[in-house]
């Protein structure tokens, strides 16, 4: 048993008190390593790339809930539509149309999270505040049936800056709230807020994290 799948446990123990979960962040690691994280009971696993989560999903056991939490092109989502549990990177409407599109195809029901943009970094995909009167517009009008929208989701910045990541959960914490209270008010469903990864779940749990995505401190350093 190697060190790296022994913390397992203790992360589990640790988001369990706060009642989190974990998604086992897998990409870039092959199925053996998959493997010996599920052996000890792991079952959600998350990956940023629709094409190796398709073959991963072929090689390992179908009681996996698979979690895409990387930036999806619409083009993709036919891929993955047939088995993935939850999209958390929904950052457009036509994004969503496309999964309710294939889901309904599928004649399946993924559940999904709106990716908010809480860093300052450039590069962060996600919708804004102020996105939001126009998407629920346009959500009301579509009418979806095989979508669960089930909470948000969001990365803070790559930063020392302990007060900077609080302030930036915090805020992603405030946009779920008023979600809650605006649009899923009597929708039990939409409950997880998606947040905090290997260097900063600690900061997330403290402001309300459900789901953590964890992958280097489980499955060690990424080459990649
Ligand atoms: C890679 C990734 C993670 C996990 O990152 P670690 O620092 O290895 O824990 C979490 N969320 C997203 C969206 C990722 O792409």
């Amino acid at each position: 048993m190697s060190e790296q799948v022994d913390i397992i446990d203790s992360i589990r123990d640790e988001l369990g008190a706060r009642d989190a979960r974990l998604v086992a962040v897998s990409k870039t690691k092959p199925v053996e390593e998959i493997r010996k994280v599920y052996d000890k009971g792991q079952r959600i696993f998350g990956e940023n790339r629709a094409q190796e989560m398709a073959s991963k999903f072929e090689q390992l056991p179908e009681d996996i809930e698979w979690h895409m939490i990387g930036h999806l092109q619409r083009k993709k989502v036919k891929s993955i539509s047939s088995f993935v549990h939850m999209i958390h990177s929904i950052d457009s409407f036509r994004l969503l149309e496309e999964v309710e599109k294939q889901a309904a195809r599928q004649e399946r029901i993924i559940k999904v999270l709106l990716q908010f943009k809480i860093a300052t970094e450039e590069s962060k995909y996600g919708l804004t505040e102020e996105d939001i009167p126009s998407f629920f517009d346009q959500l009301d009008q579509l009418n979806p049936g095989h979508i669960v929208i089930s909470g948000v989701m969001g990365m803070a910045s790559f930063v020392d800056d302990h007060k900077q990541i609080a302030d930036e959960f915090s805020h992603l914490h405030s946009i779920f709230v008023k979600l809650k209270r605006q649009y899923f008010r009597d929708n039990a469903s939409f409950k997880e807020l998606s947040m905090g990864m290997s260097g900063d779940y600690k900061i997330a749990l403290k402001y309300g994290s459900t789901l953590v995505r964890i992958g280097s401190l489980i499955f060690g350093p990424r080459n990649t």
